[in-house]
């Protein structure tokens, strides 16, 4: 066994881009990662969430108004994690009442069903049927952060960067979630479960969908004794186990999940796409139908990589100017304003969307109203307003509120 000592790396985040990211991904990605640029996604400010204001979400569970699939080691990280507080209590009660299965937690099929009628419904933010139980609402706060999984550590209501943004965000969270399946599947079999019979389990289950569920959303007794089998009424110890194993291999763990065969339950998933109400089927189709096909992670991990050099545009050399939709003015600071964004003095106008400046930003932008070559003149003209100017501009270019076609 590994102490923790030797491996406090875990239990603290890795902060890339100003977000505390889990500990752990430090090892489950090639160590390249560590020295990519993240976009600061500064107008998701979750300290003072502007959904609140903006699209009526819930004061306390804001955008955790959704059921997260844990997996197994995070929830065995954070159990094996001395300062984690109430989310270690939160961790045991979703065990004792049936929430957590050997690959983690994972919505059963009436979680999942009331997920996309939340979402159908424009609830979410909003709703009361599908709360996260890892949430802390006195406090406001995640209460296993540093081991969230890879869709909320990679959510942003706001991306700074535009669609660009949102394909970013979505290449690293689909890598990371290729990672975590494969990982949680991995221990599974280190720890003495037969993978290709666990995931028949799902299957024979596929035709009684119903009965897979109690009343209160979690795991029916019967399917969920038999995916614990030999583990049943040990699950804490799977878990610090499963947690153990990850870190007794962390040097080796994106090695390890790209190599582990992903196994997936394509009867059982298929049945509970079709149980889904027809009034409900666009939202449920937001969500891809696993097929049976796993995507290789290696491959995750390139495309990742090219959404990254996408990112950051940097046309050194180029005629710069404001897109001809766009223009600069004074914010208002009215009620049409949410409170959120009166504090800046201006506002980038396009269309009807906007995008809020303090003075230095105005400033830069002001550079761009008549084209301007991007030199290294203009960089220095930059960074006597801008803390990073670089990745301003890259972001203006992305959200398409500069552009190089025009000036030419
Ligand atoms: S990410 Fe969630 S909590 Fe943070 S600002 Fe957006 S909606 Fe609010
Ligand atoms: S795990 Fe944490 S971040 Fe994710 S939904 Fe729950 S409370 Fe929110």
């Amino acid at each position: 066994m590994v102490s923790i000592s030797e491996n406090s790396e875990v239990f603290e985040p890795l902060i890339l881009g100003g977000h505390p990211l889990p500990g752990l991904w430090k090892f489950m990605l090639p160590e390249d990662f560590q020295y990519f640029r993240l976009p600061r996604e500064q107008e998701s400010n979750c300290s003072a969430c502007p959904q609140i204001e903006k699209q009526g979400f819930r004061e306390d569970y804001r955008c955790c108004t959704y059921y997260p699939r844990i997996p197994n080691f995070m929830l065995g990280l954070a159990l094996r994690d001395k300062n984690l507080g109430p989310g270690r209590d939160r961790i045991l009660s979703n065990i004792k009442n049936r929430f957590v299965i050997p690959e983690g937690t994972q919505a059963s099929p009436s979680v999942w069903l009331d997920s996309v009628v939340q979402n159908s419904e424009d609830l979410f933010g909003k709703g009361r049927d599908v709360l996260c139980p890892f949430l802390i609402p006195e406090q406001r706060r995640c209460g296993i952060h540093n081991y969230r999984n890879s869709v909320c550590s990679s959510f942003y209501c706001e991306m700074s960067h535009g669609p660009v943004g949102v394909e970013f965000w979505d290449h690293l969270q689909s890598l990371i979630l290729q990672i975590e399946t494969a990982l949680a599947q991995w221990i599974l079999s280190e720890l003495g479960v037969d993978v290709d019979e666990y995931y028949k389990i799902f299957d024979r289950w596929a035709s009684d969908l119903p009965a897979c569920s109690g009343r209160d959303g979690s795991w029916s007794e019967d399917i969920y004794r038999e995916l614990w089998g030999d583990w049943l009424g040990r699950e804490e110890e799977f878990l610090v186990a499963s947690a153990d194993l990850v870190l007794a291999r962390q040097e080796s763990l994106y090695e390890i999940a790209s190599k582990f065969p992903i196994r997936q339950t394509k009867s059982f998933e298929k049945a509970t796409y079709e149980a889904v109400p027809e009034v409900h089927q666009k939202e449920r189709d937001r969500e891809p139908y696993v097929d049976g096909i796993a995507v290789p992670i290696d491959r995750l991990w390139y495309e990742f990589q090219a959404q990254h050099k996408n990112l950051w545009v940097f046309p050194l050399g180029k005629l710069l100017a404001w897109m001809s939709d766009v223009s600069l003015e004074e914010n208002p600071k009215d009620e049409s304003v949410p409170s959120f964004y009166r504090k800046f003095p201006y506002r980038i106008v396009q269309g009807r969307r906007y995008q809020y400046l303090n003075n230095q930003e105005a400033e830069a932008f002001r550079l761009f109203q008549s084209p301007v070559e991007l030199n290294s003149d203009l960089l220095g003209a930059m960074d006597r307003h801008l803390e990073d100017p670089r990745a301003k501009l890259s972001q203006w270019l992305n959200r398409g509120l500069l552009t190089t076609e025009l000036a030419e």
